[in-house]
């Protein structure tokens, strides 16, 4: 028997329209990339993604057509992820740090019709313009008077096809599981991957990220997301805070300490959410000016595992509660969060803190399962390790158009591979021992070992390359990068930096090189990275 309740569709127009409605005067800040703090209301915002909403049909996007961003933190960035998603066409948050060939991948794959873009990422679109024949308009994120001279073609102002609409939209109504954003990983090896997600998981998400067993987001709340809005939506929070109507406030391109702390202060932050090398320039900037961080009640630390001293930090010294969370692009992202449960609570300090240190409970939604290399179960003991594989309704059940990375992401029951290597414990929490996947991640953001092995084995005195990420203890990771010469050539660490210099991003070089003789193989003859991190875990980088 069919139950008798309404089925209404979860909508992210709905959303934005509940923010208007009832905290329609709530505010929402911004630190522009053109310089000044810009401050409206949830009402405003809305009322301008009606009007942008009707720029983009005036400029062709229809009902599943994909809308890129190339865009910090910042207001216009959240009108247009409610306008494009609202009508139904897909927001593609283009990561500006990945360099020309994935952007070049990236655009053309999600086959991209308009471009969005911030006056910073101006000049990467006029380089990358000419091999991205798709998109036929580029939008430049400012007002007349900022409109830069650029040879993009065609480029409109924001500000002028904002103005040039009325605000007579009515949001329309469609299927929940109709597309509505996308985002690249570009995590592990091959192209970037697209995580297609849908009106009804981002709402789900948003959900489960509300509760008070995760971030607790609410109406009380004022949020500075620093985890960029490029990156997995800003981890959802951007419709979290719509759909409970906290204050926002955006950090646009200044995310150091000192100008971190100053929009902390002034517009009285209670909620902040980003990876460990941010709060770790926070910190510093507190410990050298004696600065406080009064009135922020909670930080959220995720995308690379939090140092227990990170933790201890927040709590101890600044009085503020630190919540170490897990996810994944291809998971909205939110996974799990290492929050203590009530029987915790008695325990001492030591204790509470390698609670907080793990990477957590997941979220009711979230299913998980460690295996081991016969596929079989492990048992939740706290020691017993292997892939980590989770399913739930806000991660990817493919890739977007991507067949062979699709099939290679799930198992036979449809669980989706994280390439987490994992042991869960005896109350549930999960705890990431390793990586399967061979990536670093560098800042927040990923290198991959391939990529940079790939580039430096086309130097013609190297014979073999492999790449390792080691502990660094501001970007958390940075590559080690080894290799061996062919017989009789003798490399320097300089020729073969400066060899990889055009090939690959700057921020993706190797911190060092390391010459041997002979890598460690495995019996396919496949370089064995296990083997090659044991062999250098005590191996100082010279910028660590
Ligand atoms: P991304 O898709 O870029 O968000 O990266 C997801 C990956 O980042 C995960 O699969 C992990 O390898 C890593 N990661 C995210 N959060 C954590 C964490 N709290 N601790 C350790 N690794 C993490």
């Amino acid at each position: 028997m069919r139950g008798l309740m309404m089925d209404r569709p979860l909508l992210i127009g709905a959303l934005i329209q509940y923010a208007a409605e009832y905290h329609g005067d709530t505010e929402i800040v911004t630190r522009t990339t053109e310089g000044p703090i810009y401050r409206y209301t949830y009402a405003e915002a809305e009322r301008r993604a009606r009007q942008l909403a009707k720029a983009m049909k005036r400029l062709g996007v229809g009902l599943g057509d994909r809308v890129a961003t190339l865009a910090w933190n910042n207001h216009r960035h959240f009108e247009i992820y409610f306008a494009v998603s609202g009508i139904g066409a897909v927001c593609h948050t283009v990561n500006p740090r990945l360099f020309a060939d994935q952007l070049r991948y990236i655009v053309n794959h999600a086959e991209d019709k308009v471009l969005l873009l911030d006056l910073t990422f101006v000049p990467i679109a006029e380089k990358m313009a000419g091999e991205w024949p798709g998109v036929r308009h580029y939008v430049i994120m400012t007002d007349r008077e900022h409109m830069p001279q650029t040879s993009l073609p065609g480029a409109l102002c924001y500000e002028e096809i904002v103005a040039g609409e009325t605000p007579d939209l009515v949001w329309p109504e469609f299927d929940e599981n109709t597309a509505s954003s996308l985002c690249y990983t570009s995590g592990t090896t091959g192209n970037p991957k697209g995580a297609l997600y849908t009106h009804r998981s981002t709402l789900l998400h948003s959900f489960a990220i509300c509760s008070a067993n995760a971030v607790g987001v609410s109406m009380r709340d004022a949020i500075l997301p620093v985890v960029p809005m490029f990156h997995v939506n800003a981890w959802g929070i951007p419709y979290a805070a719509a759909m409970s109507g906290a204050k926002l406030v955006f950090p646009g391109p200044k995310l150091d300490g000192a100008s971190l702390h100053e929009l902390f202060t002034a517009e009285k932050v209670t909620l902040s959410l980003g990876v460990p090398t941010v709060w770790l320039g926070l910190l510093q900037y507190l410990e050298q000016t004696g600065k406080r961080l009064d009135g922020v009640k909670r930080v959220t630390v995720g995308g690379s595992a939090a140092p227990r001293a990170m933790i201890a930090a927040f709590e101890e010294k600044y009085g503020v509660q630190c919540i170490h969370g897990w996810g994944m692009t291809e998971m909205s992202p939110v996974g799990t969060l290492a929050l203590p449960k009530l029987k915790h609570l008695e325990r001492s300090t030591d204790e509470l803190l390698a609670i907080k240190s793990k990477q957590g409970l997941p979220l009711f939604g979230v299913d998980m399962k460690v295996v081991g290399a016969d596929g079989a179960a492990r048992p939740h003991d706290g020691a017993s390790t292997g892939e980590l594989l989770v399913r739930g309704p806000w991660i990817v059940s493919g890739y977007f158009n991507d067949d062979q990375a699709t099939a290679a992401a799930f198992d036979e029951e449809g669980w989706f591979r994280t390439g987490d290597v994992s042991a869960i414990d005896g109350d549930g929490y999960m705890i990431i021992v390793d990586r399967s996947k061979d990536v670093i991640k560098s800042g927040g953001e990923w290198i991959s070992s391939i990529d940079v092995e790939n580039a430096a084995m086309g130097h013609p005195d190297i014979a073999e390359a492999a790449v390792i990420g080691l502990p660094h203890p501001k970007w958390d990771e940075r590559p080690l990068l080894i290799v061996v010469p062919k017989p009789g050539c003798q490399p320097s660490k300089d020729s073969i930096t400066a060899f990889l210099g055009d090939k690959i991003a700057r921020w993706q070089l190797p911190d060092d090189v390391v010459i041997v003789p002979e890598l460690p193989h495995g019996a396919t003859g496949k370089v064995l990275k296990t083997q090659l991190r044991e062999q250098f875990k005590d191996y100082r980088l010279p910028t660590a």
